[in-house]
C-alpha cells in the first residue's frame, strides 16, 4: 500500500511481551504486573503464562494498559528441556497440542493467533547448565521468533558466583543484544520466507534470598522500563472506553488487541532496549521517486516490495537519536554510520535490516533491532 511519508497514517504503540504472573512460575500478580507496566509507560502488555490461557483475567484496559492475555506452551513431559511457544491472540488453550510443536503452530493458526519460538537459542553456563531453546527447526508456519529474550541475554555472563551476584544487582551492565547467534539463526531462516522478530522480558519477577536479604530480580516495572516490542499501526487506539456499556467496551479492546496483533503479524515492529534511550520514533521505510522531487513510501520494516523498473528503491533509516546505524542485507553491514539517519539505494533483491547501536554504561549496546523490509524483483511474483 502506497504511502506518503514515514509518519504519515502511522502511530506508535509499545510493550512489554513475554510476562510470568502467579498464574505459572512468576512471582507477582496481574496487579502488581499492571503497576509496573504503568510505572513504565506501556500502552500494552501480553502476559503468556506457562501452559495455561488466563481465563480469569479478562483482557481489556487496566489503569490505560492494554492487557492481553496469551501463553506460553511446552511439553513438561519433554526429556530434552525446550521448544518453548508464545502463542499470541488465542482464543482457548492449545497447551494440549504441545507435544506435537508442529500440530501446536497449526492449532495456533487456526486459531488466527501467531506462534512465536521463545528463546530460541540459549547459553548455558557451568553454573545454570539448564537451557530451553527452540529444539524443533523443521517446523513451518510459525509468524516469528523472539530474536531477543531479556532474561536470557544474561545467562551466558553468570560463569561465577560473583558474576551471577553482579548479574542479579545490575542485570542491565550485562546485557548487548540478541545472541549473536540467533541474529545469524535469523538471517539464515528469512532467506527462505518473512519471519518476524520480537523482544520479550520474559519477565518473572523472581525473589532472590539468601539469609534475611531478599531482592526481586527483574521487577516487572525494570523490565518495562528496558525492553520492549514497538508496534506501527496505521489507525490509532480506541482506548479505554468511559462508557457504562460495556459491549462498547468490549468492542474497543478487541479493535484495539487486532491492531497490536495484525502489526505483530506484518512485522510492523521492532525490538527497543529502551533502557537505553526510548526508541520511539525510529522509522525505517523504502521510498521511491515519484515525480519531479516528491518521494513515496511504498514500504515500512515488515513489509515486502517489488523492485521499481528502471528506478532504484531508496532505503531511509531514521534513529530517536545520534547513534550508530547499521544497514544490513541478508545479514551483512552494507552501510553504516554515526547518525540520526541514513539512507541507501538498492538494486538487488534481498533482505534489508536495521540495526542501531548506542554507548551506554561503559559499553557499545544494541538498542534498535528493526524488521526487514524484504525486496523482491518484479519476475518473483
Ligand atoms: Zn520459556
Ligand atoms: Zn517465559
Amino acid at each position: 500500500m502506497a504511502r506518503t511519508g514515514p509518519d504519515d497514517h502511522v502511530h506508535e504503540y509499545f510493550g512489554n511481551i513475554h510476562m510470568h504472573t502467579t498464574h505459572s512460575d512468576g512471582s507477582g500478580s496481574f496487579d502488581e504486573l499492571i503497576d509496573g507496566a504503568v510505572r513504565g509507560g506501556l500502552d500494552f502488555v501480553f502476559v503468556t503464562d506457562h501452559n495455561v490461557l488466563v481465563r480469569e483475567e479478562e483482557e481489556g484496559y487496566r489503569r490505560g494498559v492494554l492487557t492481553l492475555v496469551g501463553q506460553e506452551v511446552h511439553d513438561t513431559e519433554r526429556k530434552e528441556s525446550g521448544n518453548h511457544m508464545l502463542c499470541l491472540g488465542v482464543e482457548t488453550d492449545v497447551s494440549g497440542q504441545a507435544k506435537d510443536p508442529q500440530q501446536l503452530i497449526d492449532a495456533v493458526r487456526q486459531q488466527n493467533a501467531l506462534a512465536f519460538l521463545a528463546h530460541p537459542i540459549e547459553q548455558g553456563t557451568r553454573l545454570f547448565s539448564d537451557t530451553y531453546p527452540w529444539r524443533n527447526w523443521e517446523v513451518t508456519g510459525y509468524c516469528g521468533i523472539e530474536l531477543w529474550n531479556y532474561l536470557s541475554s544474561f545467562r551466558g555472563f553468570t560463569t561465577s558466583y560473583l558474576r551471577a551476584i553482579l548479574v542479579a544487582v545490575l542485570p542491565h551492565c550485562f546485557t548487548f543484544g540478541p545472541l549473536p547467534a540467533t541474529l545469524q539463526k535469523w538471517d539464515e531462516l528469512m532467506q527462505d520466507r518473512p519471519i518476524v522478530a520480537l523482544g520479550g522480558t520474559d519477565v518473572h519477577a523472581v525473589v532472590l534470598r539468601r539469609g534475611p536479604i531478599s531482592r526481586r530480580f527483574m521487577t516487572y516495572e525494570e523490565c518495562a522500563r528496558a525492553l520492549n516490542t514497538h508496534v506501527l499501526t496505521r489507525v490509532p487506539f480506541l482506548g479505554q472506553a468511559e462508557e457504562a456499556d460495556s459491549d462498547f467496551r468490549h468492542e474497543n479492546v478487541r479493535h484495539d488487541r487486532e491492531l497490536v496483533l495484525d502489526g505483530l503479524r506484518q512485522g510492523h515492529c521492532w525490538v527497543g532496549y529502551d533502557l537505553v534511550g526510548p526508541t520511539q520514533g525510529f522509522r525505517f521505510w523504502a521510498e521511491v521517486e515519484a515525480g519531479a522531487v516528491a518521494q513515496k513510501t511504498v514500504a515500512i520494516m515488515g513489509d515486502t516490495v517489488t523492485l521499481p523498473a528502471g528506478s532504484c528503491l531508496r532505503l531511509q533509516v531514521r534513529a530517536p537519536r545520534q547513534a550508530q546505524i547499521r544497514l544490513l542485507r541478508n545479514g551483512r553491514v552494507i552501510a553504516q554510520g554515526h547518525a540520526n539517519a541514513i539512507s541507501y539505494d538498492v538494486r538487488d533483491p534481498s533482505v534489508y535490516r536495521v540495526e542501531v547501536w548506542k554507548h551506554r554504561w561503559g559499553k557499545l549496546r544494541g538498542w534498535i533491532f528493526s524488521n526487514p523490509i524484504y525486496v523482491r524483483r518484479a519476475e518473483d511474483e
